[in-house]
């Protein structure tokens, strides 16, 4: 059996790893037309900086390993052209000669990744991206030089504040060098509900870049990005980091099928619209598993899983994709932002129905040194429980709360299993230095269960101002010097302990209480509902309003 693998990184080199693993008779080459194969992409905005210092590291295998340990035949600086399915053969150019070639396959896999979206506006040409290590090797010199120069107003533009532009912003920040990011929507890193990404986007003030919000570039001169309202950003370096698009222009133009998303359509074992080709990856669109619907979704791991997935379906295996949930972790000046599965913008987006819960527990014991606040929130099913996603930030312990809703939501996938109540009863590994006998997983079941079964109404940040309008008493339970560092404007305070003693000040008929995280709003609720009040307890307190709040300001 002959196949040939466009496209020589994350997927297309796990398919090709694994074929060989599965089968040693099968002959296997892969055509990529950067310079490298299986690099780390993931790796490269910390390269440019010099974080990453051994470029090597960046390069995972080299054709030269892959034949000696694999015996696979790895062509670098080689683009596949076009892809004849009648005979089932493709067109090669070598980048380096200009030559070109065919080459039969029996099966075919087709991996070719995304490319950064570049926006369509006089000046574009000079942006610089990343998406390879020549890209990468491009940047660095260009910032190597800025730096070198002593130019007194060096400076570097970031269209777009996703996760390659916050991470590029970083690196760049760690070079001294001034960082502007030009965001279009309200708020950075789109997935996330803007609470949850305020906390970062402060941090990555605090560190010197300039955010710049519901700011569109119009176009670039050879010193500024001029904004659309005029306004200019010093720009000696500009780069383009607004998303990516599904690299499918071979798929498509060999007539195979698109999907809704202009993602390439393949089935549950990554198999497209023609028998004998099969496609993982970035260029790729995924079964959304909570909305039932196509989406895109350009991750890492996704990609090698799908990549190894193929190698199983062409080596005779019954396997198949699992939908997506969509999992990922991003931090930049040791904060970090995570998320999986259905941010709250998106379940309203998609029509699903939904209950929040914000908490904001310690990484670990509190008792023990270096605990951070590690602020979480979870979407659940308010009917069955079943959790439909989760974010988190923080300086400490994002990375295992998301990957333990993710894993819970994975079971949900496959074996319709956790619940919101089920977070509750976890056992998840304890000692101080780790986490809480109550881990913070442990809370969001507890907060959870309590909203679920209706022990405590709650209410989000985002709907405290009509709440107030149509008449609603607000109420600060936290002490009087809690209070006097901050609160909410026009709230009366009454200390928790004091509440049972002062009901005289406390409108029961419409009566909305909250403090810093939650928990004491919890207890003033129970109060106050044996006392007969219609209360609701401000979700997360006073510290997801505030984020809440300052995101819109
Ligand atoms: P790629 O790994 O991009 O490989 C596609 C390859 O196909 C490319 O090398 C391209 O040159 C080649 N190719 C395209 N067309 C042809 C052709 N016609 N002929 C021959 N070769 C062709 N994901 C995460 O989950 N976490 C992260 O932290 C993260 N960080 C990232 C940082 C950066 C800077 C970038 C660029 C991506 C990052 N990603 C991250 C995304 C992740 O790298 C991708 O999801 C993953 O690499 C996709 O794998 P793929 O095989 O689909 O495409």
């Amino acid at each position: 059996m002959k196949v040939i693998i466009v496209g020589g990184v994350a997927g297309g080199m796990s398919a090709a790893a694994r074929l060989r693993r599965l089968d040693e008779n099968a002959e296997i080459t892969v055509y990529e037309m950067s310079e490298h194969v299986s690099y780390a992409n993931c790796g490269l905005p910390y390269f440019v900086s010099d974080v990453i210092s051994k470029r090597d590291a960046l390069l995972l295998q080299t054709p030269t390993a892959l034949w000696n340990r694999f015996r696979i035949t790895a062509k670098v600086q080689s683009k596949v052209t076009s892809i004849d399915r009648a005979n089932k053969t493709v067109t090669v150019q070598n980048l380096a000669t200009g030559e070109t070639f065919e080459d039969n396959y029996d099966k075919l896999v087709i991996s070719t990744g995304a490319r950064p979206r570049k926006l369509d506006i006089p000046g574009i040409e000079r942006a610089m991206w990343l998406r390879n290590v020549t890209d990468a090797d491009d940047v660095k010199a260009a910032l190597n030089a800025l730096d070198q120069t002593g130019f007194p107003n060096k400076s570097v533009a970031i269209l777009g504040a996703g996760f390659i532009g916050i991470e590029l912003a970083e690196n760049i920040r760690h070079m001294g060098i001034p960082v502007t990011i030009i965001q279009r929507s309200n708020s950075i890193l789109g997935q996330f509900d803007p609470e949850m990404v305020q906390p970062l986007h402060d941090r990555l003030e605090k560190h010197g870049v300039s955010i710049e919000l519901n700011s569109q570039a119009d176009h670039i001169t050879d010193t500024h990005v001029v904004l659309t309202d005029g306004r200019k950003i010093d720009a000696t370096l500009v780069f383009t980091a607004a998303g990516v698009d599904p690299d499918n222009n071979l798929a498509r133009d060999a007539g195979l099928k698109l999907g809704v998303t202009g993602g390439l359509w393949v089935d549950d074992q990554q198999r497209t619209s023609d028998p004998d080709i099969f496609a993982a990856g970035d260029a790729v669109e995924k079964n959304g598993v909570l909305t039932g619907e196509q989406t895109l979704i350009p991750l890492a791991n996704l990609a090698n899983r799908h990549g190894r997935l193929v190698a199983d379906v062409i080596a005779g295996r019954e396997v198949r994709a699992h939908a997506a949930v969509g999992t990922v972790i991003l931090g930049a000046f040791g904060f970090a932002v995570g998320i999986t599965g259905l941010s709250e913008c998106a379940a309203i987006k998609a029509g699903i129905k939904h209950q929040v819960i914000h908490i904001h527990p310690n990484s670990h014991a509190g008792y023990y040194p270096g605990a951070h606040r590690v602020s979480m929130k979870v979407l659940f099913d308010p009917e069955t429980g079943q959790i439909l996603g989760a974010q988190a930030n923080g300086e400490d312990g994002v990375d295992k709360r998301i990957d333990v809703i993710a894993t819970a939501m994975h079971a949900t996938a496959k074996h319709g299993g956790l619940t919101i109540d089920d977070l509750m009863d976890l056992e998840l590994a304890y000692a101080p230095q780790f986490g809480s006998a109550k881990d913070a997983i442990n809370i969001a079941g507890y907060v959870g269960n309590n909203v679920f079964n209706g022990t405590t109404p709650t209410l989000q940040w985002h709907q405290l101002e009509a709440a107030r309008a149509a008449g609603a008493q607000v109420i600060d339970v936290r002490s009087g010097s809690e209070h006097g560092n901050g609160h909410i404007p026009g709230t009366l305070n009454i200390p928790v302990e004091e509440l049972r003693d002062r009901l005289a000040e406390v409108q029961l008929e419409d009566v909305v209480v909250y403090c810093q995280v939650g928990q004491r709003g919890h207890i003033a609720t129970q109060i106050l509902k044996a006392k007969g009040a219609k209360v609701r307890n401000l979700d997360g307190g006073y510290v997801t309003w505030s984020a809440g709040t300052h995101s819109q300001a």
